[in-house]
């Protein structure tokens, strides 16, 4: 079990955009393994791998209480969505901040599984806010860039001065 470092904001690499991954081989199956171990470890109900300093396009999403059901986009695309909800969100990148976010109800995703076979899946409820907000961050968007700036602003202080206090 390998547990990766996540990228705390506002670190410039969160802003990083993703490439596609080209080959669904061993490394991209190492890479999820670390990925899910990481984000169960943190605890959390996703993460993509712009969080942990990956560029490729890999998310991970576990929504289960059990911790068992894993789920694994690779390459993914929302090619349909519809109606509009709100959620309170929080970010594994922004640690103690919640907030709500307006985002698509229902989402169809295409993508591929860690086989490297395409899948569709139709989301709606907290699957559907998770592939949306783990997809941003493979666009270099945290959820944070939603709110007012005056909001972003003072999540910007209060979490640059907690990582000086850590170090
Ligand atoms: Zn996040």
């Amino acid at each position: 079990m390998a547990l990766l470092a996540i990228l705390q904001y506002p670190d410039p690499r969160l802003y990083k955009v993703a490439a596609a991954v080209t080959a669904v081989n061993d490394d991209i199956r190492r890479l999820i393994k670390d990925m899910s171990d990481t984000m169960y470890a943190a605890p959390g109900v996703g993460l993509a791998a712009t969080q942990v300093d990956d560029h490729r396009r890999v998310i991970v999403i576990d929504i289960s209480d059990t911790h068992d059901k894993l789920q694994v986009f690779i390459n993914p695309e929302i090619i349909e969505s519809s109606g509009v909800a709100t959620c309170e969100e929080g970010c594994l990148s922004v640690p103690g901040i919640f907030d709500k976010v307006e985002r698509a109800e229902q989402v169809k995703v295409r993508a591929l599984n860690e086989k490297g076979e395409r899948f569709e899946l139709t989301a709606s409820g907290l699957l559907a806010v998770c592939i949306q907000h783990e997809m941003d961050h493979l666009r270099g968007k945290v959820f944070v860039e939603y709110l007012s700036p005056l909001k972003q602003g003072r999540i910007k202080t209060k979490l640059v001065k907690a990582q000086k206090t850590e170090r």
